[in-house]
C-alpha cells in the first residue's frame, strides 16, 4: 500500500508519546520543548544513507534501529541523558509495510531510552534517514573531547572490531544481512552491525570521571586521535589490551580481528580518559551496568595516537 504524505506522517506519529516536558508534539510547525532547568542542552544530528551507511537490502526494522542509535551514541558520548528529537526522512516510495517495520526498530529503541519523537520532515529522494537529537546534561557536567590531562588512563567499553568484521564477511558474500546467521558467532556480529547498543548509561555515570570522552563510530585510533588533537597530548595504546571478541576472532582470526577492533568503524563503544585514581569507580560503575570496561593505555604530554606493532597506525597517521 502506497501512502500519501500527510497518511505516512500519521503513521509516524500514532507510534509517538507526549510527556510532560513537551508543550506540542508531532502536527504544528513546530514543537514546543520544556527544557530542564539548571541543565545544558546537548544536540547532535547524524544521517545515514543507503548504500553508503548501510547495504541497500538492510530490513527497514535494522535501519530504524540504526538511525537513532547512532545519535543516542553521541548523546552518551558527552554524557547526556536522551531527551527528544526529530526525524527527516527522504524515501524513494511511501510504503505501509516499509514505515511500519522501521518504526519498529525505531521506537524500539527511542521507548527504551525514553527518547521522544517530536517532529520532522518527509520528502521524496534517494533512501536516507537523518535524526536530530537532544539530550540533557547538568551544567558543567558534560563529557568533551578536550579535557584528556598526561596522567590519565585510556578505557573503551565493550568490544571493538565486529561491527568490521561483519561488514567484511558481508562483503566477502558470506553473511547476509537480510536473514539470521545459522552459526551463532556470525550472529552475533551481525547483530553488532545492524543493532548497535547507544552505551546511554554508560556515559551519564561517567559525569565527574572522565576527563574526555568519544564515541567509536570512525575507528578507535581515527576517534582517539580527536581526543588527542584536541585535548593537546599524546595517547599511548598496548594493542594486546584492546578487546576482541570471541565471535569475531574465531570467525575472522586473531590477526584481522586485532586489525578491526583497532580501525574498523561502527562500534559504538565509548572510548573515554580518567584519572587513576578513578579505577576503583569505575570498576563499580563496570559492575552496576554488567558492562566490561577495558584500560587500554594512558595519556602523556606530545601529540598523535602511538600503538606500537600495529599496523594499522600508518593508516591513521594522515589524520594527523
Ligand atoms: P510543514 O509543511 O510545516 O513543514 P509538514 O507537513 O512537513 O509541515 O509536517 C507536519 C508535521 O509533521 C510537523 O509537525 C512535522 O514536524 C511532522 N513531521 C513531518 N515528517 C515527519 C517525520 N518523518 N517524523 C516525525 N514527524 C514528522
Ligand atoms: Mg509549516
Amino acid at each position: 500500500m502506497s501512502l500519501a504524505e500527510f497518511a505516512l506522517i500519521e503513521r509516524i506519529r500514532a507510534r509517538s508519546k507526549g510527556r510532560e516536558d513537551i508543550v506540542l508534539g508531532i502536527g504544528d510547525d513546530a514543537a514546543l520543548l520544556q527544557p530542564l532547568a539548571g541543565h545544558w542542552l546537548a544536540v547532535t544530528a547524524d544521517t545515514l544513507n543507503s548504500g553508503v551507511h548501510f547495504p541497500a537490502e538492510t530490513r527497514p526494522a535494522d535501519i530504524g534501529w540504526k538511525t537513532l542509535a547512532v545519535n543516542l551514541s553521541d548523546l552518551a558520548a558527552m554524557g547526556a541523558t536522551p531527551a527528544w528529537g526529530t526525524l527527516a526522512l527522504s524515501l524513494p516510495s511511501a510504503e505501509a509495510e516499509w514505515i511500519d517495520a522501521f518504526a519498529d526498530g525505531f521506537f524500539a529503541l527511542a521507548d527504551a531510552h525514553d527518547w521522544r519523537l517530536i517532529g520532522g520532515d518527509t520528502t521524496r529522494g534517494p533512501l536516507s534517514l537523518s535524526v536530530t537529537a537532544f539530550g540533557h546534561v547538568p551544567q558543567g557536567q558534560a563529557l568533551r573531547r578536550d579535557g584528556a590531562q598526561a596522567g590519565d588512563d585510556v578505557w573503551v567499553s565493550g568490544t571493538l572490531g565486529d561491527a568490521a568484521g561483519a561488514l567484511q564477511l558481508w562483503q566477502r558474500g558470506t553473511l547476509q544481512v537480510t536473514h539470521p546467521a545459522a552459526d551463532a558467532d556470525m550472529e552475533f556480529l551481525r547483530q553488532r552491525l545492524l543493532r548497535p547498543t547507544p552505551r546511554v548509561a554508560l556515559g551519564t555515570a561517567l559525569r565527574g570521571i572522565a576527563t574526555a570522552a568519544v564515541d567509536i563510530s570512525d575507528g578507535l585510533l581515527a576517534d582517539l586521535g580527536h581526543i588527542a588533537a584536541v585535548s593537546g597530548v599524546a595517547v599511548h595504546l598496548n594493542a594486546e589490551l584492546v578487546p576482541c571478541s570471541a565471535s569475531t576472532e574465531r570467525v575472522i582470526g586473531r590477526e584481522a580481528a586485532r586489525q578491526c577492533a583497532l580501525s574498523g568503524g561502527d562500534d559504538y563503544e565509548l572510548c573515554f580518559t580518567a584519572s587513576p585514581s578513578c579505577r576503583a569507580a569505575l570498576a563499580e560503575i563496570a559492575y552496576r551496568l554488567s558492562l566490561d570496561i577495558t584500560r587500554i593505555g594512558h595519556v602523556a604530554s606530545g601529540a598523535g595516537v602511538h600503538c606500537p606493532g600495529s599496523h594499522a597506525r600508518q593508516g591513521y597517521a594522515h589524520f594527523l
